[in-house]
């Protein structure tokens, strides 16, 4: 905008521009501005536009006659273009220069576009063309190489929320963080939409704007809420999952929304797993564990599925009698035919971006077949414990521990089942920061060892590891009695 604002200044202002780049992202109102910049009647042209002349006002409020909007989009294009060549030539009524502004121009059926080279390759010298597209690559290069082109594009959360700060600022309203970051989301990148959302918002001068606030008015999901979707479908679990949505739902977010917030977070797992934990994410540290975990847990195949099952639901018009039917159609398609904790099967086949895949049933079950013991059977009382057994129950386990600790599952498929000691099952996690999660989890190896305790018919121990800093034992007896000398509860020294 430098650039056009200087040619004001010079005069040396082109007769027609491209405003190219997504919607949004201030392609019309700076058209305006150029509207109002060439015909200011402000003495210094330095200072045009003024915003403050007849002109400008009229400009503002609409009221401006030589300032002709032309929407290609709309049915009514065509006709405009024609009468846009009728009456190119008389001279402006009001002001130095016709301007007029054709948005989605890329829309033009061919004729309309023939119609327009013909005005851009000799436009009389009283007009200013502004054309404006989302769609660059649609735009005829005849029409292009006649115009001067500026490209628009999405600002960043950061750049969005320092403009909202510095509006706050100005109107001496305060933001809760929270509050701030997700109309800055909500905005993806387009400062227009990200205002507009804050206008709603603000209600009296010196308000506060809370993030209850924020969430009730924009029918936002909180994030904690799109995080445990994705759990429960990593999961498998219908209830669970459904039950976060009627809850979200209940407190007032819009299901159309709901859908909005999964394609972008599903979407940054995705990147999670291409590019690893290097991608610059826009969520708290906190945030980024638990996506990091998640990342690594889903199937390639299966978050690009959900993406597109969720950018559909988003994308379906919402009747009023059902309005959360794509929303909960796209998650329940999301799961596996049968029943969830019965049939722990993988939810596709894809392989795994990182570390060493966590033990699926089927790795399991090869080890199982050349186990002499048959390990999906429950165990006979006090059978030897060993890595198979655990192995074919880890899902099952996981599934359990979830019930009591929602955030368990994800946290456990970080981990895998490593070696047993004794009565103690020894939990490997890749990376420490797991490890030390899971040992900061109040409660969760003691829920763990009476989860596998009750599978496996004896009293049975668990302990978190480093994998990498951890060496499977040989002798078995000296672990079984550090177990019982430890009520079989084991943690790591
Ligand atoms: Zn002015």
């Amino acid at each position: 905008m430098r650039t056009l604002q200087n040619s004001v200044a010079a005069d040396r202002v082109g007769h027609a521009y491209l405003f190219c780049g997504p919607r949004g992202t201030g392609k019309t109102t700076s058209a305006r501005l150029l509207a109002k910049a060439v015909n200011c009647l402000h003495e210094d042209v330095g200072q045009r536009p003024c915003d403050e002349c007849r002109i400008c006002q009229a400009v503002a409020t609409g009221r401006f006659l030589d300032l002709i909007e032309i929407d290609a989009a709309s049915n009514t294009g065509v006709d405009d273009i024609r009468d846009l060549r009728d009456k190119i030539n008389f001279a402006p009524s009001d002001g130095r220069f016709k301007v007029y502004i054709i948005d989605e121009v890329h829309m033009l059926s061919t004729a309309a576009f023939n119609a327009l080279l013909k005005t851009l390759e000799e436009p009389p010298p009283h007009v200013k063309f502004v054309l404006a597209t989302t769609e660059e690559h649609k735009v005829p290069i005849t029409i292009k190489s006649r115009c001067q082109q500026f490209n628009f594009r999405l600002l960043t959360e950061a750049e969005i929320i320092a403009r909202l700060q510095w509006l706050a600022a100005q109107e001496a309203f305060t933001m809760e963080p929270e509050a701030l970051t997700m109309i800055a989301r909500q905005g993806a990148g387009s400062l227009r939409d990200a205002e507009s959302l804050l206008d709603q918002l603000v209600m009296a001068p010196d308000d506060v704007i809370t993030a209850e606030r924020a969430q009730n008015v924009l029918g936002v999901a909180s994030h904690t809420a799109v995080m445990s979707l994705v759990n429960a479908w990593l999961n498998r679990d219908g209830a669970a999952g459904l039950g976060i949505i009627h809850q979200a739902l209940g407190t007032g977010t819009d299901a159309r929304q709901f859908c909005r917030q999964m394609v972008a977070y599903l979407r940054q797992l995705l990147l999670l797993q291409a590019a690893g934990a290097e991608i610059p994410l826009e969520a708290t540290a906190e945030e980024k564990i638990e996506m990091l975990a998640q990342a690594q847990r889903a199937p390639r195949q299966g978050l690009i599925e959900a993406v597109k099952r969720f950018n559909e639901a988003a994308l379906m018009p919402s009747s009023s009698w059902q309005p959360q039917l794509p929303l909960e159609l796209a998650f329940i398609e999301l799961l596996p035919p049968e029943p969830a904790a019965a049939v722990p099967a993988p939810l596709a086949a894809a392989p795994r971006p990182q570390a060493e895949p966590a033990p699926e049933p089927v790795v399991a079950q090869t080890v199982v077949a050349a186990a002499p013991t048959n390990a999906m059977a429950p165990p006979p009382k006090a059978a030897a414990l060993t890595l198979a057994l655990i192995q074919s129950h880890w899902r099952e386990m996981v599934n359990r521990a979830g019930q009591e600790n929602k955030n368990l599952p994800a946290l456990l498929n970080m981990g895998k089942p490593l070696a047993v000691e004794g009565h103690t099952a020894v939990i490997g996690f890749d990376y420490p920061i797991f490890k030390m999660k899971f040992d900061d989890t109040r409660g969760a190896a003691q829920l763990l060892a009476d989860i596998l305790g009750e599978l496996m018919g004896q009293p049975c121990g668990i302990r978190a590891v480093n994998t990498s800093d951890y060496t499977i034992p040989v002798d078995k007896k000296d672990f079984e009695a550090l177990a019982n000398e430890f009520g079989g509860v084991v943690s790591e020294d």
